[in-house]
């Protein structure tokens, strides 16, 4: 075999397989077609971020008059962003190259295709390896309805010529509502067309609630419960036709409806590899496929799509296969961020996934943020915590306010550690801080318990 380990997909999951397996003495291959650290680095979290970052500097300079000063803000020049966006990402990659072949990796350019259970190509050249790690991640996708490639998907975001004036941003995940607060703080009209009541379905209902406050706040026109039904072009227009043959004329029609496994091409039948009902890989908790010594791990199996989850994946396999220290990554308890304006941070269980099993007290608390009692804008914060009865322990804890991707990350913590109610409330809050409200929680706010209502 010419390699212990090959890994194809240079993302979040496969460099990190490829690194600390090569770290551990494995002879390690890996083959990226695109580009270097995957959507996360190029085309998803860390542009994205930069983009949210971007939008932020504008509210600041509003807010700024409350406290005093007196601030003219100029017109935003994207292709400055876009530009500043682009060399930052092409440091970040080049990094993530060194990173392989500082660790001893041999890196392939190229697409990767199955020739048999222990055989890939790349580029015209055939490969043997004893392990082989499946990490293509996924790819964006548009409904199936007449028009669709005339409205653009988050890959293409990234590189737009020009803002758009206005925008129609279709669904209600991550994508949807972090690109409508982005291209709202940066002066767009923006309208956000769902088909639920309520945008981040599976995320706890307050929050959801709290959500739409937060988005109509910001100016971000919603028009939920509505289905998109075509769209149409007039010259460089995009016409939308929505819901109840309502339409929306924009520059931009953007779809966030979704992810799909990439695994066209891979030609799996040769390897043995079989999907599951979502057409994504099937894996067991030990991340191996239906062929033992090929595995998959990150988005291309569509559990938790979450970087830092491919990231800790492609470690523990790497650990197990060649650091003589086995493990399984546990997929509950994982956090996650949204960047909205402000952001949404949450860990563990919604109220209604909780109550399902049990009863649970709910502690929440809204309020303005002491910032926004001078800058004089429309913002309200939402902490809330989920708590087992019985045993006292925090299930859930949700936050929509500003820092909230950074709080939650410590009360993660806490929460995977198996803290009570009474644990949170002994620890000393910071003061004046809007996280002491995590600590300060002494009113039950109602008990809920779906469980016996269902009996
Ligand atoms: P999601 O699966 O989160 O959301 C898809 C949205 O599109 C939902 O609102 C869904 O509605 C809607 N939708 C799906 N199909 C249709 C259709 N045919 N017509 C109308 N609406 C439709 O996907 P995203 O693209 O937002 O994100 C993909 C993944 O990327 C996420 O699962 C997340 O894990 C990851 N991600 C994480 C981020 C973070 O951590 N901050 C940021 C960005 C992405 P419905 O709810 O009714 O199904």
């Amino acid at each position: 075999m010419d390699f212990d380990l090959f890994v194809i997909g240079g993302g979040s999951a496969g460099v990190r397989c490829a690194r600390i397996s090569a770290g551990h003495g494995a002879r390690v291959g890996i083959a990226e077609e695109r580009h270097w650290g995957g959507t996360c680095v190029n085309i998803g979290c860390v542009p994205k971020k930069l983009l949210v970052q971007a939008g932020e500097y504008g509210g600041w300079a509003d807010d700024a008059a409350g406290f005093g000063w007196t601030i003219q803000k100029g017109p935003h020049d994207w292709g400055k962003l876009i530009a500043a966006k682009d060399r930052e990402i092409t440091r970040l990659e080049g990094i993530y190259r060194k990173l392989l072949v500082g660790a001893g990796a041999t890196i392939f350019d190229g697409r990767a295709v199955f020739v048999d259970p222990h055989t890939v190509e790349v580029a015209g050249k055939r490969i043997t390896a004893e392990n082989i790690v499946i990490a293509t991640g996924g790819y964006a996708e548009r409904p199936d309805i007449p028009g669709a490639e005339l409205g653009i998907i988050s890959d293409d975001a990234f590189y737009l010529k020009t803002m758009p004036r206005r925008v129609a941003v279709v669904g209600s995940g991550y994508i949807a509502v972090e690109f409508a607060g982005i291209f709202r703080a940066l002066g767009a009209e923006v309208h956000l067309v769902y088909r639920q009541p309520l945008p981040l379905r599976g995320f706890d209902q307050d929050l959801r609630e709290a959500l739409v406050e937060a988005l109509t706040a910001q100016g971000i026109i919603m028009h939920p419960g509505c289905l998109p039904k075509k769209v149409e072009t007039d010259g460089q227009r995009r016409i939308l036709t929505f819901g109840n043959d309502e339409t929306i004329d924009a520059d931009l029609v953007f779809f966030a409806t979704g992810r799909k496994a990439n695994v066209k091409g891979l030609e799996l039948e040769k390897a043995g590899v079989e999907l599951n009902a979502k057409d994504a890989i099937r894996v067991d908790e030990h991340l191996r496929t239906t062929q033992s010594h090929i595995y998959a791990m990150g988005d291309v199996t569509d559990r938790v799509n979450l970087t830092p989850v491919a990231t800790a994946e492609g470690h523990a396999l790497a650990d197990t296969l060649f650091g003589n220290a086995p493990r399984t990554v546990a997929l509950w308890n994982v956090p996650s961020a949204v960047f909205t304006t402000p952001p949404i941070g949450t860990v563990g269980l919604s109220e209604d996934q909780a109550s399902a099993m049990g009863a649970v007290d709910i502690y929440v608390t809204r309020f303005t943020p002491m910032r926004h009692n001078l800058s004089g804008r429309n913002r309200r914060s939402l902490i809330k915590l989920v708590v087992d009865k019985e045993t006292q322990r925090v299930v859930g804890a949700h936050m929509l306010g500003e820092d909230a991707a950074e709080i939650i990350q410590g009360i993660a913590i806490a929460i995977v550690m198996g803290a009570t109610k009474a644990d949170f409330d002994r620890t000393i809050g910071i003061h004046p801080t809007a996280a002491e409200e995590f600590v300060t929680l002494r009113t039950r706010t109602r008990t809920t318990d779906l469980a016996k209502a269902a009996d």
